[in-house]
């Protein structure tokens, strides 16, 4: 689970992104995160695998507080915690296989376990057939299922994805947030933030409103607005 306590952000320059935000979020929830552009999503997201550090209040995940932890533990709490992004962040001159490799080999895995991994989750987000390709040949589509399964080729109990279809058409859109479903079926906590009105109205799930920072509606089989 994962809980935000009275979370309030200021930036170094002085704007208040997030303003005493609180939410309880369970185990295999699927939850989307909408507001208009500088709501705050980003900044929420980026504070739950700590690349941002709260100016007040707290995040506990799994009783794990994250105001306690020591620098040399970051890495510890980044492996339970998979984010995607709108902007696909792969290594141009690495293959498919190896840029969903890349995460398991820093952590000195075996050949036959990390071939193992890769091609189950290649398989999962339906890539099997193209490890050996560069990102650039691949669709935009495609590449946001590369890194979803770079994301969880670990198998981490939360995925975190911000705008993921943000660049993508509503057919590819779509697909990959029927991908999330599905990954949040396989009892992994996710959480999306999104502009897409037409798949938060159509696939209703949790929704948490932000505005100006705050948590404006918290609503259980939601809508965008
Ligand atoms: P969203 O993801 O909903 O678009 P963000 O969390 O990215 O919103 O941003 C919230 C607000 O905080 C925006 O007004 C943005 O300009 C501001 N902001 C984001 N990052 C920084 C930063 N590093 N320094 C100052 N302001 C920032």
């Amino acid at each position: 689970m994962i809980q935000i306590k009275n979370l309030t952000k200021i930036y170094p320059n002085g704007f208040k992104a997030l303003d005493d935000v609180s939410l309880y979020i369970g185990r295999e929830e699927f939850v989307y995160l909408v507001g208009m552009s500088g709501a705050g999503k980003s900044t929420l997201l980026n504070m739950i695998f700590r690349a941002e550090v709260p100016t007040s209040g707290e995040i506990v995940i799994d009783n794990f507080s994250l105001s306690q932890i020591t620098d040399n533990q970051i890495p510890y709490l980044r492996r339970n915690i998979g984010v995607i992004f709108q902007d696909y962040k792969l290594l141009p001159k690495r293959t498919v296989y190896e840029n969903v490799a890349f995460a398991l080999r820093v952590m000195h895995y075996s050949r036959s376990r990390i071939h193992r991994q890769v091609g189950q989750v290649l398989e999962l987000v339906g890539l099997q057939q193209k490890g050996h390709h560069l990102p650039q040949e691949l669709s935009g589509g495609e590449q946001q299922r590369i890194c979803i399964a770079r994301a969880i080729v670990n198998n981490p109990p939360i995925l975190l994805a911000d705008e993921p279809t943000g660049n993508l058409d509503p057919d590819t859109s779509w697909e990959i947030m029927q991908l999330l479903n599905k990954i949040n079926a396989r009892k992994t906590t996710v959480i999306v933030a999104t502009h897409s009105r037409e798949i938060v109205d159509s696939m209703r799930k949790r929704v948490v409103a932000l505005e100006g920072g705050k948590v404006v509606r918290d609503q259980q089989l939601g809508v965008y607005s």
